[in-house]
């Protein structure tokens, strides 16, 4: 397979890893292919659009698996994120301005809705495509699309996080350019890679199908004509998001579909054996401590951050 970017032949660099083991029926055996002239990463074969689709809408938010959204879904844990998010976004656009928002493969919509929080005469919209997350947007008032055929609107900011490393190619930049005026300001963030020996620790790579790099973003606004406003490393570092994507492999690996794995089992026992009143403390100790972990979230500027971030405008 050539590069998604620059359409020159390169290189596999690794096999590809999946979180879900069972998701490898679905896919089938992938690889990561690296074009060390555009300095990023892609799946190869790269699953068709199609493919994809269905994915997202019936399988990658299932029951047991890791992104499904809780009946009892709270934005709360997110918060801290969202509000860093939120800082970013008015270091640089004044928000004032800002009439409608569009959001592309918004989940359940934290950022918009923070955002519509304190500038209340904010519309929102989204592309998403998965049935849960579409009851919550539209409980927040979201209007919400399902392709982007089918929208007319032009929007004054798009916005889009952690969900570009998901699709199969970089067309989406000409989607977004597609409902955009010549003011629009665009934010992506993406998961940032370093293509060095670290990279074959990494405990999985699904759902991410495109690995970026700063260089590559870089090299994806001239070819696509943007801007970069602001393009710079957030987050946590690789080392603890690979800590993090440990703990969710250990979860998840075995999840099947219509079979819920031996650890879902033991977790719903204890809950019918263990007093409510313990359950609700040991989730308090744990939102504390994920509170102090994401102090230093969102603050950092290193090189090895996970993830990268941009605000930038068409040309
Ligand atoms: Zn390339």
């Amino acid at each position: 397979m050539n590069c998604i970017l620059c359409n020159e032949t390169d290189s596999v660099f690794d096999e590809y890893k999946f979180n879900v083991e069972s998701d490898v029926e679905f896919f089938g055996n992938l690889k990561i292919n690296y074009c060390r002239k555009c300095d990023l990463g892609y799946a190869s074969p790269m699953p068709n659009t199609d493919k994809l689709n269905y994915f997202y809408k019936h399988i990658y938010r299932a029951k047991g698996r890791p992104d499904e959204i809780k009946s009892n879904y709270n934005s709360d844990i997110y918060y801290f994120r969202n509000l860093s998010y939120l800082n970013y976004l008015s270091t640089f656009i004044n928000l004032d301005n800002i009439k409608n928002i569009f959001d592309f493969g918004s989940g359940v919509g934290d950022l918009g809705f923070l955002i519509k929080s304190k500038f209340q005469n904010i519309s929102l919209s989204s592309l998403e495509l998965d049935q849960n997350c579409k009851r919550i947007l539209n409980s927040r008032k979201y209007k919400v699309y399902d392709d982007f055929n089918s929208i007319s609107e032009k929007f004054d900011l798009i916005i889009s996080s952690l969900t570009l490393q998901q699709l199969s190619d970089l067309n989406i930049f000409n989607s977004l350019k597609k409902i955009s005026h010549k003011d629009t300001y665009v934010f992506i963030d993406v998961p940032n890679n370093n293509f060095d020996k670290k990279f074959f620790n990494r405990p999985y790579d699904s759902p991410r199908l495109i690995f970026f790099t700063k260089k590559s973003v870089e090299k994806i606004s001239n070819i696509f004509n943007f801007n970069i406003i602001n393009l710079s490393y957030a987050s946590y570092s690789i080392d603890k998001a690979y800590k993090y994507s440990k703990q969710s492999k250990n979860s998840f690996s075995n999840w099947k579909k219509d079979n819920i794995n031996f650890k879902q089992k033991i977790k719903s026992l204890i809950k019918i054996f263990l007093p409510s009143i313990f359950l609700k403390f040991l989730t308090f100790i744990r939102e504390e401590k994920n509170k102090e972990e994401n102090i230093d979230n969102f603050v950092l500027q290193k090189e090895n951050s996970w993830t990268l971030r941009s605000i930038f405008k068409w040309k």
